[in-house]
């Protein structure tokens, strides 16, 4: 029998605001635990929450990148559970009203395109952060009550493929947005995934697993293929997969039963009565709107139609956001797009790879790689001199017309010296020249090497060409 796997995740990622969702305290990855906390996040009795409104924003921006209809009016619940990671033994949530409905990805997956569908996305508050040492469990409220917004997709999506594609999308487009650094190691993006298998031509959905709580986009890959395989198996060894949440244990690459639906919690939803309902007019929505950013499907677009750049250049330069801001800005000072481009894919990220750096770090900056290719363009450098006054400039810095000066690395094109250098190569190599007088065409490109390693590189090759030409067909 054939099967087909339906697969639906939970994203949650936390927003790049100041403060907390409910508090003034500040969010610092890293910092000294529980060094940021106060009566609110801290669950103290009578302590009253602040909607963040920066936050409501993000989140709102987040839903309009995403195609979301953003809801007039939303509400907060508490959703109540009992766990050290919520000192109030209640998280504010959005359970019924949520703040962005629908909206969907739209994303190539080997070769074609393919959309996503969206159901939801709720603004809540983060957890604190436990850690399990040695038999106690160690408890961190600085991450307690920070700003966090679930992304709910629907089940559309049918193998690991798919829900990589869209969660790399989804992370993309909020790094662009500004919404979030997406940083999986910071745990700024995490996943609970959905995963059921049924027999193709079956209408109903087979029962459902959940893995929770992964960030590393590799493991999420690797849980959902192991998860298909063993929910397979168990239908074809003539068992039911059973309705539960699993964890996935990396070191094994194999997910494991934490628990079942008969004890999976109740959470008890209710309106949380210290918040008023959020509403947002339509002319706010129009404002947030105005303020988007282009996104990287925009800019794609635009780098192959308006800059006349191969789709593969323009799907390297936007697959993240420093690489394309950093373009941009070269593209401020020149109109040669494809050398620019020629020079990022080359031997900035060959030299960033070696020396384990980022493109903001690189002392090639935007303005001095424009004026590289106004030389190279201008004939004043030949391209191989450009890319060594690249390197120059990335290991030492400095500025490039006084390299050329310094470096004596300026073509010659200068025709004195040209036809010395031509008449030398053509008196010394009689055979390769015979060659092109019989009809050999080929054969004036060993001239013309002869030539080029005569000025040690310094000639321009157009011009020695050219008078190549002009002394033996003359
Ligand atoms: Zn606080």
């Amino acid at each position: 029998m054939k099967y087909e796997a339906t697969i639906g995740l939970e994203t949650h990622i936390m927003q790049k605001t100041n403060t907390k969702m409910f508090c003034a305290c500040k969010y610092e990855y890293g910092a000294e635990p529980n060094t940021h906390v106060c009566p609110v996040c801290l669950g103290y009795p009578g302590a009253l929450p602040v909607m963040n409104e920066k936050a409501i924003e993000l989140c709102c921006k987040a839903g309009l990148l995403l195609g979301c209809e953003i809801n007039p009016y939303s509400k907060w619940d508490r959703k109540n559970y009992f766990y050290p990671d919520m000192a109030k033994n209640y998280q504010i949530t959005q359970a019924d009203q949520p703040l962005c409905l629908g909206g969907q990805v739209a994303v190539e997956v080997d070769g074609e395109m393919k959309t996503f569908t969206l159901e939801r996305i709720h603004q809540e508050e983060n957890a604190a952060k436990n850690t399990h040492v040695a038999g106690a469990s160690l408890v961190d409220y600085n991450r307690a009550g920070t700003a966090l917004m679930e992304i709910v997709s629907n089940p559309c999506m049918h193998s690991a493929a798919d829900a990589l594609a869209y969660l790399t999308a989804l992370k993309q487009i909020m790094e662009y947005g500004g919404i979030s650094d997406c940083n999986p190691e910071k745990g700024q993006i995490r996943s609970d995934v959905n995963v059921s298998v049924r027999p193709v031509g079956q209408e109903k959905l087979g029962s459902k697993v959940e893995i929770k709580n992964m960030n590393s986009f590799a493991f999420i890959q690797q849980a959902i293929e192991y998860e298909i395989d063993r929910q397979i198996e168990v239908l074809e060894s003539g068992g039911k997969v059973v309705q539960e949440t699993r964890g996935f244990d990396s070191d094994r690459g194999e997910t494991f039963s934490q628990r079942t639906k008969e004890n999976a919690h109740d959470y008890r939803y209710f309106p949380e009565p210290d918040l008023m309902p959020v509403k947002i007019s339509a002319e706010q929505i129009g404002q947030w709107r105005s303020e988007l950013p282009e996104l990287p499907v925009q800019r794609r677009e635009r780098y192959v139609k308006e800059l006349g750049l191969p789709e593969y250049d323009a799907g390297v330069l936007t697959a993240d956001m420093a690489t394309s801001d950093w373009f941009e800005r070269v593209m401020v000072h020149t109109r040669n797009a494809k050398a620019v481009s020629n020079f990022i894919m080359g031997e900035m990220m060959r030299l960033l790879s070696e020396h384990g750096l980022s493109i903001a770090e690189s002392k090639v900056t935007p303005e001095k790689l424009a004026e590289i290719i106004a030389l190279i363009d201008a004939k004043t450098i030949s391209t191989g001199a450009g890319k060594q006054v690249f390197e120059i400039i990335f290991n030492e810095g400095g500025d490039p017309k006084q390299i050329v000066e310094e470096k004596g690395m300026a073509q010659v094109s200068d025709d004195s010296a040209l036809e010395g250098w031509a008449d030398e190569a053509i008196a010394s190599n009689p055979k390769p020249v015979e060659e092109y007088k019989a009809g050999n065409a080929a054969s004036i490109n060993f001239l013309m090497g002869q030539v080029m390693k005569a000025s040690r590189g310094k000639a321009n090759p157009g011009a020695v060409m050219q008078m190549l030409k002009q002394k033996l067909d003359g």
